[in-house]
């Protein structure tokens, strides 16, 4: 090291220590995040882009987790929580998202240790190194990083941290409809009848299903979700019919039996029934290129001529990180999933069966970048198999080794359920 690099480090180093961990994203894992900092004495900011806390799990909130509460809350929010009164929910119960947001996260977030921590819409636009673009080196790792954020009245302003932990999930960005990765052509003229996924079919959005055909496209659990839902409409609701298409030549990934989440394994098991009763058609092998308007209906094409009608489709086909937010700093990350390189191999569908996944913490999830930790949802890249309880330990010992811990941090705390939703088509889950 020369004398050069040696006076900014020391001088960096010590404001470094003055400086807030940053949390992007107040989802489960986020939060849990700052409770594991709470808990240590580091101080912290979370960034949530959303007016409130919990916003992805909300939008999908009428829909029923598949592990139960045992899993669902984190050992050091439970630890802060105790102080005020707070009880776990039924161990053996699963909740919806909407209960998991109002039993559990909000409790949380409104902890005297968390709630003034926490600012609500503001979007963390970008993350970079204070003065240091991508390509400059010397000193690096002791310069602070630098958070551009952004307000709903378009303003912006930049906050140093000491590390990043981007517990931001993937939810904000499905993955398009097509089979190559890109929107399909002809998308802008049928945009307006294709919709996200995991609609809230038998609530707020039953209108718009009632009495229609809806194709749901991609093999995961929220595809599952959506099928079950407009099959129990169309019991209810006359001329309501449903097809769920699917690009590979079977629906193993979600009518597997081969599951410990039991009820992950029951909600494969009700599509399966409703596929070999009639109640949803299955189109199988259906490769979308591209999407045309026929009077009204939506039509898809597939890549071997193929063509199948709708009046609404669902998209599930699956979730991806932002990457570009993070384009100044320096990644490790995989080819294949998007997930960071030394964790892809465990979560990899292609390779094996989820049930594999190891439980894992700072090592598999750092970076070049110092200090900056991708956790929780958007750790799993494109992989579609993350559960909280995996997002809890990653945490746990990412911030040991924020706090210099490295004997915590290097620990394994957690055996995870053996799942076999995974096979070698690729494909969605969640
Ligand atoms: C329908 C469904 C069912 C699931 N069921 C289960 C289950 O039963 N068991 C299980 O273990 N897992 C389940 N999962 C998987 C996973 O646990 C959840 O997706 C969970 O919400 C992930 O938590 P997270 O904190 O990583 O991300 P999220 O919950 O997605 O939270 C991310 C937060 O970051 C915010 N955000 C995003 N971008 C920015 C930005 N740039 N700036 C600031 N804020 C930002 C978002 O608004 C959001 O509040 C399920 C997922 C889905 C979709």
């Amino acid at each position: 090291m020369t004398l050069l690099d040696l006076t900014p480090r020391v001088q960096a180093s010590s404001r470094l220590d003055t400086l807030p961990v940053a949390i992007i994203g107040a989802g489960p894992v986020g939060l849990a995040t700052a409770a594991h900092l709470a808990q240590r004495g580091i101080a912290f900011t979370i960034f949530e882009k959303g007016s409130a806390i919990g916003d992805a799990v909300r939008a999908w909130g009428h829909t029923r987790l598949f592990t139960p509460w045992e899993h669902l809350v984190d050992d050091a929010a439970r630890t802060l929580l105790a102080d005020t009164g707070w009880e776990d929910p039924p161990a053996a119960v699963a909740p919806t998202g909407a209960a998991l947001v109002a039993d559990y996260l909000e409790p949380l977030a409104a902890h005297p240790a968390i709630a003034p921590h926490i600012r609500l819409r503001t979007e963390v636009a970008a993350v970079s190194r204070e003065g240091m673009d991508r390509t400059r080196t010397t000193g690096r790792s002791q310069v602070p990083f630098a958070l551009r954020l952004t307000h709903p009245d378009g303003s912006a302003e930049d906050i140093a941290a000491r590390a990043v932990v981007d517990a931001s999930g993937t939810w904000s960005h499905p993955s398009p409809l097509g089979s190559s990765g890109l929107p399909p052509l002809g998308l802008e003229d049928v945009s307006d009848r294709i919709l996200p996924p995991l609609p809230d079919v038998l609530g707020r959005d039953r209108a718009r299903f009632a009495g229609r055909h809806t194709t749901v496209v991609g093999a995961g659990h929220s595809a599952a979700n959506t099928l079950i839902a407009l099959a129990t409409l169309a019991k209810l609701e006359p001329g309501t019919s449903v097809t769920w298409l699917i690009r590979t030549s079977n629906a193993k990934r979600v009518t597997t039996a081969d599951d410990e989440l039991e009820g992950r394994g029951a909600l494969g098991s009700r599509v399966e029934r409703l596929v070999d009763s009639g109640r949803v058609a299955l189109v199988d092998s259906f490769e979308i290129s591209a999407l045309s308007d026929e009077e009204g209906q939506v039509r898809l094409h597939s890549t071997d001529g193929r063509h199948h009608d709708a009046d609404l489709v669902v998209a599930n086909t699956g979730f991806r990180p932002d990457l570009d937010m993070l384009r100044e700093l320096r990644l490790e990350l995989d080819d294949i999933v998007e997930a960071p390189r030394r964790l892809a191999p465990m979560i990899d569908p292609n390779l094996h069966s989820c049930g594999t996944v190891e439980p894992h913490g700072y090592r598999e999830l750092s970076h070049p970048e110092a200090g900056f930790f991708i956790v929780g949802m958007k750790s799993y890249g494109r992989a579609p198999t993350f559960l909280l309880r995996t997002g809890y330990e990653q945490v746990r010992s990412v911030v040991a080794w924020i706090a210099g811990d490295t004997e915590a941090a290097g620990r394994v705390e957690l055996a995870l359920p053996a799942t076999g939703v995974c096979d070698v088509d690729g494909g969605g889950c969640c």
